[in-house]
């Protein structure tokens, strides 16, 4: 049993940063994942204002991330869990995710995998937790299992009891593995 955890959008703020740097005012659009479309700016423009190493290594962590970390370990262990993250194309931003790691979760630094292809570590003993929908999809078409962690800019129903839900996702991806 292997857990794949998403970094920016479950536990890195990503969109807190972004929200600031542009001055966006008002409720984050439901469902829109693409913060270019939100914003109203070019995609280059989005990217050359932020990719720079700072940026990545400076983001805040979620107050719910070490929560999540500690569900995912009480599940399957430290050992079996490994940070998934896919990086844009900026070499800085390989490097700002790494100093993230070992700034805000150490014991996570030598956990980690940066691609942009999630998708090739689906199988049917590791869970994806995930906020891009189109990630969430290819996993579970490559045959992975998949818990879709919910944010205003996707499908998934953001409420107080996130966390429950979580630990429901996990307790049967557990039962799915062991009763195989
Ligand atoms: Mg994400």
């Amino acid at each position: 049993m292997k857990i794949f955890l998403d970094m920016d959008g479950v536990i890195v703020n990503f969109h807190k940063e972004v929200i600031k740097r542009f001055n966006y005012k008002g409720e984050w659009p439901k469902g829109e994942y693409d913060c270019t479309k939100v914003l109203g700016m070019s995609v280059r423009n989005f990217w050359n204002e932020l990719d720079c190493l700072r940026f990545w290594a400076d983001l805040e962590i979620y107050p719910e991330a070490e929560e999540i970390i500690r569900m995912c370990e009480e599940y399957v262990g430290q050992e079996n869990i490994c940070l998934l993250s896919t990086p844009t194309d900026h070499p800085d931003c390989l490097s700002g995710k790494l100093k993230w790691l070992q700034r805000c979760i150490p014991n996570y630094s030598r956990n980690y995998i940066f691609t942009p292809h999630k998708r090739f570590f689906a199988h049917n003993d590791a869970l994806l937790i995930d906020d891009h929908e189109r990630n969430i999809d290819l996993f579970t078409q490559y045959g992975g299992r998949t818990f879709l962690y919910p944010r205003p800019w996707n499908k998934g129903i953001e409420s107080i009891k996130t966390l429950d839900t979580l630990e429901n996702a996990l307790l049967n991806f557990k039962r799915l593995c062991v009763s195989k």
